[in-house]
């Protein structure tokens, strides 16, 4: 009997902090409304939890949600080996493209400095013309997880920071939803300027700009890569699938997993597939041994 009542105590346990994660980056607007897994609501109710306030509004499930589970937190997995660096000459990207003041610094592994020194003033494509601040990057130097967006916007433009507008507020509330602080892991973009109007980045800036991408990631020498949207799944991978088949399934970056899954800008346009979102970044929290309380 006493088992039986520490395993139910853990179970709702469990289903509880599930449910808070989710909730946590499903708020929007300043509060105005929550969105809740209509999943989620029916097995809080089955395990007699609180109702959910009268400002929750429950939406449909993803139709092939499998049936629910109860999941033990999965001891870390150890991802492959990295690669050993090469010196750092801007891999994989034409000789034109290269910045025209030669090879980063660093050796086998540059720092972020020396790559944002490198980078300096940089007017190696046309987007140099309309910024207000480079967007180089923030973050743990060491992170164990990177996100990689697209490129800054208006608010980014401004103060010189990623993910700071709108979308990168969403992206905040999801990244401590999986456990981490903004500063625990670094986040960066294919693309260091604004593109004017947010339009997309055209291939010849993608060209001239993803070679200190790669850079960066090379010096942070992370474990995990989520990639936020078409244009970083895509650069990075080489690969060009669209979003919608890309995300959700483990990818290889230079031997580092990569994970694609939806820009926090489309979610907030297309708040319906934040549902898939949270199960793309509950494969990285399992692939780091974080518990999920996922159930599935
Ligand atoms: S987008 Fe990149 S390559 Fe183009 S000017 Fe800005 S920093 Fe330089």
């Amino acid at each position: 009997m006493v088992s039986e009542a520490l395993e139910t105590s853990q179970v709702l346990s469990e289903v509880l902090e599930d449910l808070r994660r989710h909730l946590l980056w499903q708020e929007e607007d300043g509060g105005r409304f929550l969105q809740m897994d209509a999943r989620l609501a029916a097995e809080a109710r089955a395990m007699r939890l609180p109702r959910p306030p009268a400002a929750v509004r429950p939406v449909p499930s993803a139709p092939a949600s499998p049936a629910p589970v109860v999941e033990r937190p999965a001891p870390a997995r150890v991802p492959p080996p990295a690669p050993v660096a090469a010196p750092l000459v801007l891999p994989n990207v034409s000789a034109q493209a290269r910045p025209s003041t030669g090879p980063l610094p660093g050796g086998e592994r540059p720092t972020l400095d020396e790559i944002r020194r490198e980078l300096g003033d940089c007017r190696r494509c046309k987007l140099c013309t309309g910024r207000k601040n480079i967007v180089f990057g923030s973050g743990n130097p060491r992170a164990e997880l990177v996100f990689v967006g697209e490129g800054p916007g208006e608010s980014e433009d401004l103060q010189g920071v990623p993910f700071v507008g709108a979308a990168g507020q969403l992206l905040t509330k999801m990244i401590e939803a999986m456990g981490y602080r903004r500063d625990d892991i670094y986040i960066c973009n294919v693309v260091k300027c604004r593109p004017p109007s947010n339009r997309n980045p055209e291939p010849d800036e993608v060209s001239a700009c993803e070679p200190f991408l790669r850079a960066q990631l090379k010096a942070i020498q992370p474990k995990a890569i989520v990639a936020l949207g078409k244009f970083a799944a895509q650069t990075l991978l080489r690969d060009s699938t669209p979003i919608t088949r890309l995300r959700g399934t483990w990818r290889e970056y230079e031997g580092i997993q990569l994970m694609p899954t939806f820009h926090p800008a489309y979610l907030l346009r297309q708040p319906a597939e934040k549902r898939k979102a949270w199960e793309d970044l509950q494969q990285v929290m399992k692939f780091f041994g974080k518990p999920t309380g996922q159930r599935g």
